[in-house]
């Protein structure tokens, strides 16, 4: 979360005291919330719902997603992104991501098997995928692509925003993300069809919904996902910062980056589209992982504060850390848990291309609030260290 304030409380506090606290009430928050978030991202529909994951479940469901169905997903990313296909009986296939640390298209072709039915690109760290490479493969193999934006909300590939390439784009309102209402989530599409799907899966099968909502196809079982008008109302006001926040992440990122540019001992991750990315974290590509290790100490030594984090070593974003999915744990119920007589194997220490690319990529976190001067000052400051290490 970058930026909230008087007019969320405002925005609370009027929805507390005319005391319409339910999504299905006339001109709702999360009504407008929709309507907005799909004029903003260019989509034709919105689904508001309580979570990233939840978000990616949906999307999955809507797509006929089951069991003994194979889902890939990249090697680095959030762990939820595995867990959604596995919520379904279906199994997660982790392959390898590219430089840019987002899903290489050519190994989203070597995982296909007779078996694979969709793909679940993530654009992590506000950084797009390369989406004409994964698409392409996508339409060549008839696979389904759920793009998991969760962690890049406003961002774009090639002037069209991300979210808006595949079958459905996936959003997470969480803490973390650009921006949030604590916990929340959302799924944009263009198929009608998918979208009334979303939307019976979430009300629990059956609908609050039915009447106004003209859905014609029979209602099928569901779980309850509909998101609160509280969290609504905040994300309505949230949505509206989204462009200042963005703006002000590219800019401290460009400004930062122009700095590192001039490092003649390391490169700028590659970036699928510089102006589409959030600006979330800068990357920075060291030869050698040592290095890098050296460049984290000697800046702890120096107790600076350069937001610097080497993804390799983050437990829940590192395929090889993600357990359940190592051990093949898919469900609590064994009948449940889709990894039983299936066989398929995953290693620690397979994606071998994707763990040398975390080890020697070095993130440095933005902040869209600090002066601009300060993020060149950072730069300078990381400039050196690196300097010093390589001499
Ligand atoms: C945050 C996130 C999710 C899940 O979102 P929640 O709202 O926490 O459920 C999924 N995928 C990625 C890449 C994320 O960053």
């Amino acid at each position: 979360m970058y930026r909230i304030g008087e007019e969320e409380i405002k925005a609370v506090s009027e929805l507390i005291l005319n005391g319409k606290m339910w999504r299905y009430t006339e001109n709702s928050n999360a009504l407008n919330f929709e309507k907005e978030l799909s004029t903003w991202m260019g989509s034709e529909y919105t689904l508001a719902l309580t979570s990233g994951t939840g978000s990616l479940i949906c999307a999955l469901v809507a797509l006929g997603i089951g069991p003994g169905d194979e889902v890939i997903v990249p090697a680095y990313t959030y762990i939820a992104t595995a867990m959604a296909p596995l919520a379904l009986g279906a199994i997660p296939i982790i392959a390898e991501v590219d430089e840019s640390l987002t899903l290489d298209p050519n190994d989203l072709e070597n995982k296909i098997t007779d078996r694979t039915k969709a793909v679940i690109p993530v654009h992590i760290n506000g950084l797009p995928c390369d989406l004409d490479g994964i698409m392409k493969v996508a339409n060549k193999h008839n696979l389904y692509v759920v793009e998991d934006a969760c962690q890049a909300f406003g961002g774009e590939y090639k002037g069209k925003k991300m979210g808006t390439y595949g079958d459905i784009g996936a959003f997470s309102f969480n803490y973390y993300k650009l921006i949030s209402c604590g916990e929340g989530g959302a799924i944009i599409t263009n198929n009608r069809d998918l979208f009334d799907k979303c939307s019976i899966y979430h009300d629990c099968g059956i609908g609050f919904f039915s009447k106004d909502r003209n859905i014609e196809m029979p209602y099928f079982a569901g779980i309850n996902m509909r998101i609160s008008e509280v969290l609504a109302a905040i994300l309505r006001v949230q949505l509206t910062r989204a462009d200042g926040i963005l703006k002000d992440l590219r800019d401290r990122k460009a400004a930062f980056s122009e700095i590192i540019k001039q490092n003649e001992y390391v490169k700028l991750s590659p970036v699928n589209d510089v102006d589409g990315d959030c600006g979330v974290k800068i990357g920075i590509v060291f030869d050698d992982a040592d290095k890098l290790q050296q460049v984290m100490s000697e800046s702890s030594a120096q107790e600076l504060e350069l937001g610097l984090e080497c993804p390799f070593y983050s437990n829940r974003h590192v395929f090889s850390n993600w357990e359940a999915v190592m051990e093949k744990r898919g469900s609590l119920n064994e009948k449940l848990n889709p990894y039983t007589g299936v066989e398929i194997e995953y290693k620690k220490d397979m994606c071998k291309i994707s763990l040398d690319y975390l080890e020697r990529t070095l993130y440095i976190a933005n902040d869209p609030d600090l002066p601009i001067d300060n993020m060149i000052e950072r730069a300078k400051q990381l400039n050196g260290i690196i300097k010093t290490v390589y001499k």
